[in-house]
């Protein structure tokens, strides 16, 4: 907000140029975030896991984990997201691309959920960096909007709403989870893909999670308590409150459109479920 209390720019919402398509060739450079190196402790609770949970899916192995662990690391990676990232994540925001599991996005959401980082702390850099002008509005609103507009909205209807939100299935799905969903071994390869990265690295972006693996569940009218199950099980960042609204309201419609559509919170119908 300026001064005066309108927005920055004259305009609320800069989505409308948040949705530019790659071309032929392919995404500009991609600027990694730094490399964590594994402490004592990570290096411990890997061996752990890999010895006492065998038959657990997903891969886990030193030279792939490459996530922040401490507050000191949160903040290492936010600084260089601001710095290098942020300027294209506005543009790109909706985008995929082949073997490009990060693109432009902060993979901030693990250190924020698990309290490493304050979203505050996250959108005051954010706003700090157009403040100064290395980052453009559209940019910097997409990527506050994510945060302070959807992370908090979705915290407001997990908390309303629970724990009748849980069971709805407004559409009477009932088919199973089909298997390759634990293997990532399907013939489509926009899943496979997502999935792959999902069982290697514990990350897949916003878009893959909503438009390949929510909507491929929806199509074959998967139990929507089991889509979730899964969304809880595969994630690094995966926290109930986080994960629920987006799996069961946002993409598979099992909450009948109170995510959706209805801003003011209303009482749940369970007679669905
Ligand atoms: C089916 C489904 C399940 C999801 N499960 C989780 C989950 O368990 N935990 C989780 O943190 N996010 C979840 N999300 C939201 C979103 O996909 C992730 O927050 C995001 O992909 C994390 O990557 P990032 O940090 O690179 O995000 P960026 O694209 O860089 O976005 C910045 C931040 O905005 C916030 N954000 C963005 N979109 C959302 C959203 N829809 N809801 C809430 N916060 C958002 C996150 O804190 C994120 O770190 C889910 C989305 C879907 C569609």
């Amino acid at each position: 907000m300026d001064a005066e209390g309108t927005p920055m720019g004259g305009q609320w919402n800069y989505d409308a140029e948040n949705r530019t398509a790659f071309g032929k060739s392919g995404p500009p450079e991609i600027t990694d975030l730094p490399q964590i190196e594994p402490d004592t402790i990570t290096r411990d609770v890997i061996a752990e896991v890999t010895s006492t949970l065998t038959d657990h899916p997903g891969n886990l192995s030193l030279e792939t984990f490459n996530w922040p662990v401490t507050r000191q690391q949160a903040f290492i990676w936010l600084k260089h997201f601001i710095a290098h990232i942020l300027p294209r994540f506005g543009d790109y925001q909706d985008a995929m691309w082949t073997k490009e599991p990060f693109l432009y996005h902060s993979r901030i959401s693990a250190a924020l959920n698990t309290k490493l980082i304050n979203p505050r702390e996250v959108i005051h850099a954010a706003e700090q960096a157009y403040r100064e002008g290395s980052a453009p509005l559209n940019a910097v609103e997409g990527f506050i909007r994510q945060i302070l507009g959807w992370r908090e909205y979705v915290r407001g209807i997990y908390w309303h709403y629970m724990p009748d939100y849980l069971d709805m299935n407004t559409l009477s799905a009932g088919n199973k989870l089909p298997e390759f969903y634990w293997t990532g071994k399907t013939e489509y390869r926009c899943l496979a893909e997502a999935i792959g990265q999902t069982l290697d690295i514990g990350y897949a972006h916003h878009i893959q999670r909503l438009m390949v693996t929510g909507l491929f569940a929806l199509l074959v009218g998967v139990r929507p308590r089991e889509v979730h199950e899964w969304y809880l099980a595969v994630y690094v960042d995966a926290v109930e409150w986080v994960e629920l609204p987006n799996t069961l309201g946002m993409s598979q419609y099992a909450d009948g459109g109170i995510m959706l559509q209805s801003p003011i919170l209303r009482p749940v119908n369970t007679s669905s479920a």
